[in-house]
This record gives structure tokens, C-alpha cells and sequence, in this order.
């Protein structure tokens, strides 16, 4: 038992120790770096806000590489720089910036975008709902039909206030935006894209395809790749791991590993889990990563890696559009948790 007046000092001996004395590693989770006129699933940093984020990240802590996890090093405020899906922004935008500030960094790729005029489901939907939609629809959902048997209805729903997913009206097109990309989210890629066509069918465009939200080539993941930037592997079609079978696991893990293998020449031996929620990998996927050559695999809940720290199961930070005093005022909030 501690008391009263010991506690203050305890609490700021602890503080100072977790500063000071143990290794602490902090992941960054990014998607994107470029400037998006419409952004519902806050993916992107711009350029500008990117470039501050990364002098701070200089200043205030040890940039690592994630091939250096395990490494020994003199400092105890480590920080990794990571990126999921493998936009193609990340080689026109993040590339040039990470070099001058000379921070590593390691983009997770899903391979089977790759050279493929193909939008994930979360763009398709975007672009599909916000500029396809003349009238408010609302759509019956129902996943246990096929998307020939959905009905598209065009009733008047309330004002298009997309911009905030967590805060949108219910039946605003923000709202069935987010409840479409809920319902995809833990189907295979087949059902997925059957379902993003009929959609199209049905709203009478076609499905969409930009430039602006396409995955790197392989020759753009070539040039990506070099002693800074690494690629490393995110399944091959941006699957929900957990919902499927043991043997689509595998074939999603390895498949994506042999993949960009093939592309980069090189052992791929890092990998992030797609959305990397506790719900979204399970013992299974960790079984495979561990035993396919994986060094780590990332996921994307909030917290702090030490010394003890699963490598299988490794927590990040989300960072999103942040000017660099934000990004500080982050930072050194999650050292000192
Ligand atoms: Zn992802």
C-alpha cells in the first residue's frame, strides 16, 4: 500500500523510468499521403501535413526501420513508419518526403491490386454513392442473398452530410456508405466484386476505376522498394482473414508473400493483417504468419511495444491529417501512456 503523499513522487519515478530506462517502440499506421477532395474513411494525410509529421518525428524520437524490431539500440523512444494497401501515392508523395527526412519506412501491400485496374471495395462504394446517386437511395441489405436479388430503392433520405462517418444521420448516404462497407467487409473477393458490379448495374455507371486511388505497379513497387522503403505483405485481396477457412488463410498469406517475391526478388518477411482488429486475424492466421518466414505481423489496435510484445500480433497507432503540432502533442501522449 502506498501512502498519500508518496504517490505523486512514485507516479513521476514511474514516468521517468518508462522515458527513460525501457526500450519503447511506437508503430505508425498510414494508408495514404496526398490531398483527396473527398476522404469518408480518413485514409489520407496531404503532403504538407506529412512532411511536418516527419521533421517532428526526427526531432522527438529514434525513427527504426521494422527489420531493426528486435535490434539493440541506445534510445528508448523508437518509432516505426508504416503503411497498409499499398497505394500508389505512397511512391509519388510519402517516397520523397521519407527520403529527406531519412526515416524508414514499410508499406503492406495487397498484391492482387497490383497491375490491376481495380478499386478496393471501400473506394468503389465511395464513388458509387457520392457522385453516382442523384437521388437518396436506401438499400435493403441482406447478406444471405445474392447481389442479383438486392433492390435498390430509391426513397428520399435525409441531407448527404458524408464528411464525419462516426457522426452521420442514419439513412444519409454516409451511413449506407459505411453500412455497404461493413456488410463486404468479411466476404471473399469474388463476392465482393459481383457485388460492386451489380451495384454499378443498377445505379446505371459504370464500376469505377481512377488513377488517384489505384495500387502501386510492379514496377512502381519496384522503385518503391530500397534500403528506406520496404514492401511487405497484406494478403492478396484485402481479405478479412478471420472469416475464412484455414486454407484461405494460407493461400491469402503465402500467395501475397510469393507474389510480390516474385515482383521484388527478394525474401518478403513482414506482414500486416488487413484492418488488423482483434476480430479480424485469429490463432489460426498467427499460426501461418509465424511459420511462413514472417519476422512480424502488424495489427491496428491502439498501444505501445516493449521487449514483451507479441511479434505476431504487434498494436499501432493510427495517425490521421495532422499538422506537426497535433502530431507532437500525439506522440508525446502515447510515450507517456
Ligand atoms: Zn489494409
Amino acid at each position: 500500500m502506498i501512502t498519500a503523499p508518496l504517490r505523486q513522487p512514485v507516479r513521476v519515478a514511474t514516468r521517468w523510468w518508462k522515458r527513460h530506462m525501457r526500450v519503447r517502440t511506437l508503430v505508425l499506421c498510414y494508408h495514404r499521403v496526398t490531398l483527396l477532395n473527398r476522404d469518408p474513411q480518413l485514409l489520407a494525410v496531404s503532403p504538407k501535413n506529412f512532411d511536418e509529421q516527419m521533421q517532428v518525428l526526427r526531432k522527438f524520437a529514434q525513427p527504426i526501420s521494422t527489420s531493426a524490431f528486435d535490434d539493440k539500440h541506445n534510445t528508448n523512444q523508437q518509432v516505426m513508419v508504416t503503411f497498409d494497401d499499398g497505394y500508389n501515392d505512397n511512391l509519388t508523395e510519402a517516397k520523397p518526403i521519407l527520403e529527406r527526412h531519412n526515416i524508414p519506412a514499410t508499406v503492406y501491400v495487397a498484391s492482387g491490386f497490383v497491375d490491376q485496374s481495380l478499386e478496393f471495395y471501400w473506394d468503389a462504394l465511395e464513388t458509387l454513392f457520392f457522385d453516382h446517386v442523384k437521388t437518396p437511395i436506401a438499400l435493403r441489405l441482406n447478406s444471405n442473398q445474392s447481389p442479383h436479388e438486392w433492390h435498390v430503392d430509391p426513397q428520399l433520405i435525409t441531407s448527404p452530410n458524408w464528411s464525419a462517418l462516426d457522426d452521420c444521420p442514419q439513412n444519409s448516404p454516409a451511413w449506407v456508405y459505411r453500412e455497404w462497407c461493413e456488410l463486404l467487409r468479411p466476404w471473399s473477393a469474388a463476392k465482393r466484386n459481383e457485388a460492386i458490379t451489380e451495384l454499378a448495374r443498377q445505379l446505371k455507371c459504370d464500376v469505377p476505376c481512377r488513377s488517384t486511388h489505384r495500387v502501386t505497379t510492379s514496377e512502381q513497387l519496384q522503385m518503391l522498394d530500397n534500403d528506406l522503403i520496404h514492401v511487405g505483405a497484406h494478403t492478396i485481396n484485402h481479405v478479412e482473414l478471420a472469416a475464412h477457412s484455414s486454407n484461405e488463410q494460407r493461400h491469402q498469406i503465402l500467395g501475397c508473400q510469393r507474389d510480390l517475391e516474385q515482383i521484388l526478388n527478394r525474401p518478403i518477411t513482414a506482414f500486416s493483417y488487413p484492418y488488423g482488429s482483434r476480430s479480424s486475424f485469429n490463432d489460426q492466421t498467427m499460426s501461418i504468419t509465424r511459420q511462413s518466414q514472417f519476422k512480424h505481423a502488424m495489427a491496428n489496435f491502439p498501444g505501445i511495444n516493449e521487449s514483451a510484445t507479441d511479434r505476431y500480433r504487434v498494436p499501432r497507432m493510427l495517425v490521421r491529417n495532422w499538422d506537426g503540432d497535433t502530431f507532437e502533442r500525439h506522440l508525446r501522449e502515447w510515450f507517456d501512456a
